[in-house]
């Protein structure tokens, strides 16, 4: 999942950033107005955090931009601002939830995990499909009920499939999800990854669009020697 983060203060940037990456997210962390209005336009994010107070003008007003835009990515205010009338400004300008703060980083990533099931129109916090079962707030996944041991970034990558199953999911959305600007991307990775899980899953579930990307297959995971 790839995260903007809209932060100028330097400390909170960095450990949200910091944290962030270390749920598996990618993240893109912009300072200022202007460096938020290129990166909407730059690149497609599962989820935004926006402050409000911001160097070149406020948050809100890049937010009600981004919505008549029709950017649909679910918006997050994180901001020291709490006001009754800042807070359902916020809400009714397009944001989908409101963080004053100081906040606890625990309470950050449960709402972030909250928005991100409900873009996907999911209300469980697992994701199931094909008798696999992932956990996003405790990184686990199960098949047939075993643990399934995932590194980091194979769990990125069967999220995003489980997240659409049965639809075509191109290898650059998987990108998108597995890397920020920092990284750079290596072009067959997604493929490794890719073979790594077929490895875990069997060969049938997740099916090669040739040239595109991937779809999972709606049948059980298994091998088909
Ligand atoms: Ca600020």
């Amino acid at each position: 999942m790839r995260i903007l983060l809209v932060e100028d203060d330097h400390m909170i940037g960095e450990s949200v950033e910091e944290g962030l990456r270390a749920e598996s997210y990618s993240v893109d962390w912009v300072r200022d107005v202007q460096g938020t209005e290129l990166a909407l336009r730059r690149s497609p994010y599962d989820l935004i955090l926006l402050d409000l107070g911001l160097p070149g003008g406020s948050g809100l007003d890049v937010l009600e931009r981004y919505r008549q835009r029709d950017g649909a990515a679910p918006v997050l205010i994180v901001t020291a601002r709490d006001g009754k009338g800042e807070r359902v400004a916020g809400l009714d300008a397009g944001a989908d939830d409101y963080l004053v703060k100081p906040f606890d980083l625990d309470e950050l990533y449960a709402r972030v995990r909250a928005l991100l099931r409900r873009r996907a129109g999911r209300a469980s916090p697992q994701v199931r499909f094909a008798g696999i079962t992932l956990d996003p707030a405790r990184h686990s996944a199960t098949l047939l009920g075993t643990d399934l041991q995932l590194t980091r970034r194979q769990f990125v990558v069967l999220h995003a499939l489980m997240d659409s199953p049965g639809e075509l999911v191109t290898r650059e959305q998987i990108e998108e999800k597995l890397y920020g600007w920092k990284d750079g991307v290596e072009s067959n990775t997604v493929d490794v990854f890719i073979h790594q899980l077929r490895k875990k899953l069997g060969s049938r579930l997740i099916r090669n669009v040739r040239g595109v990307g991937y779809r999972l297959a709606d049948e059980a995971p298994g091998h088909d020697e």
